[in-house]
């Protein structure tokens, strides 16, 4: 999609930190830390929100899923009943949701975690 940031460093035109890669999907360092840890991971395919999946979509969204403890557990987030990782997803401009590719958020390495 053109004029989508995440779109262009999916197309390796914009630097990121990525820490994470595959067919299908790209995880990264967010360039505004909101916590110690605080990574993205996005589809490569450019999908604006959950709002804009369906049914056809719920393989690749499982998977997507079932990715977010490996990455966040790989990049410094603390397994174990002291440790875990908070997963945001803002899914509209209006709630929050500055950069229209679907994305979540995973924070963790916070102080006693
Ligand atoms: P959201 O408000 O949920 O759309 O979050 C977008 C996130 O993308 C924000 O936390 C930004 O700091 C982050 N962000 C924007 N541009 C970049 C970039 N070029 N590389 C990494 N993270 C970015
Ligand atoms: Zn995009």
């Amino acid at each position: 999609m053109k004029n989508c940031i995440f779109c262009k460093i999916v197309e390796k035109k914009l630097p990121a930190n990525i820490i994470f890669e595959d067919d299908y999907f790209l995880a990264f360092h967010d360039i505004k830390p909101a916590a110690p840890v605080h990574l993205l991971l996005i589809p490569k395919k450019h999908i604006e929100s959950i709002n804009h999946t369906d049914k056809n979509d719920e393989i690749w969204l499982g998977k997507m899923l079932l990715l977010i403890p490996k990455i966040a557990f790989d990049n410094g987030c603390k397994p174990g009943i002291d440790g875990g990782f908070r997963i945001i997803n803002n899914c509209g401009a209006a709630v929050g949701q500055e950069v229209l590719h679907l994305h979540f958020h995973i924070l963790g390495g916070f102080v006693g975690s």
